[in-house]
């Protein structure tokens, strides 16, 4: 594998799947701790700007089906970043 191609796989690991999940938007309601089915979301101990514990990202896992997505009842809660070595 030249310099180039392991340059290249590197940056594509780096651009994985990962849910965005803003915290003041969120009611906590564990809809999307519920359909995660890989269990990367949590719910934080600590309260967001509306008193609600807030659902959170584990860091790792993701492998963006979206799932969290359509089932929060909340807008502008979640987002989803899909990588585009996975949509293929
Ligand atoms: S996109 Fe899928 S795997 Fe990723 S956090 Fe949401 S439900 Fe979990
Ligand atoms: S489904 Fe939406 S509102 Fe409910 S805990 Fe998850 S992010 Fe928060």
């Amino acid at each position: 594998m030249s310099e180039n191609s392991s340059l290249k796989t590197d940056s594509l690991k780096l651009k994985s799947s990962y849910p965005i999940i803003h915290k003041d938007e969120c009611k906590g309601c564990k809809r999307c701790i519920s359909e995660c089915k890989e269990n990367v979301i949590e719910l934080c101990h600590e309260l967001n700007n509306l008193g609600y514990n807030y659902a959170k990202y584990k860091d790792d896992g993701c492998i963006g089906c979206g799932n969290c997505y359509y089932t929060c009842p909340e807008p502008l809660a979640i987002e989803v970043y899909i990588s585009r070595r996975k949509r293929k």
